[in-house]
């Protein structure tokens, strides 16, 4: 066994300037549910700040691929030079899954800045005896490890817990 190897970056707390674009992502989330479609929502934001592409989960239909994080990559790629991709940030309610991490880092996109970790996700859906999805829930750094990341916020974690409850039927004690 090789110990060689240096350890794993570690994601990064988001910022109070991160927040508000969180929150956008978690009104997207909403959005999404009340859809009938999952719980997660997504931002990308250059440099200046400005949103260039939202969208929200759309997988309702029966394309399981219909991630806002791949969309994003999908839309980056499409529209924007590799300098412009670089320098900008995705926000999203919940961690990339490895199939929108891994489109993340094939397109070149910047940041990462996540409400819900993918592990948060895991555990709730473990306690609720939610089966487990086909894909491994791998953190983005495992699947791009060259893209810096952020998250979770604890200040959104509840809101968040409570959409994925109502999106798997779960009633959760309020107060
Ligand atoms: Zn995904």
């Amino acid at each position: 066994m090789s110990t060689s190897q240096p350890p794993r970056p570690r994601a990064a707390a988001p910022t109070a300037a991160d927040l508000p674009f969180l929150r956008r992502c978690v009104e997207l989330a909403r959005e999404a549910l009340d859809a009938g479609d999952e719980p997660f929502g997504s931002l990308l934001v250059d440099p200046a700040g400005e949103v260039r592409f939202a969208d929200r989960n759309r997988v309702r239909d029966g394309d399981a691929t219909r991630h806002p994080e791949f969309e994003i990559a999908r839309w980056a790629a499409a529209h924007l030079s590799p300098e412009a991709r670089a320098a900008s940030t995705v926000y999203t309610s919940g961690e990339h899954c490895p199939m929108c991490a891994a489109a993340h880092g094939w397109v070149g996109l910047g940041r990462i800045v996540y409400a819900a970790s993918t592990a948060q996700l895991s555990a709730w859906l473990a306690e609720w005896g939610v089966a487990a999805g086909p894909v491994a829930p791998l953190p983005v750094q495992e699947v791009a490890p060259g893209v810096p990341v952020a998250g979770p916020a604890p200040e959104l974690t509840a809101e968040i817990r409570a959409l994925h409850a109502r999106a798997r039927g779960i009633a959760l004690p309020t107060g």
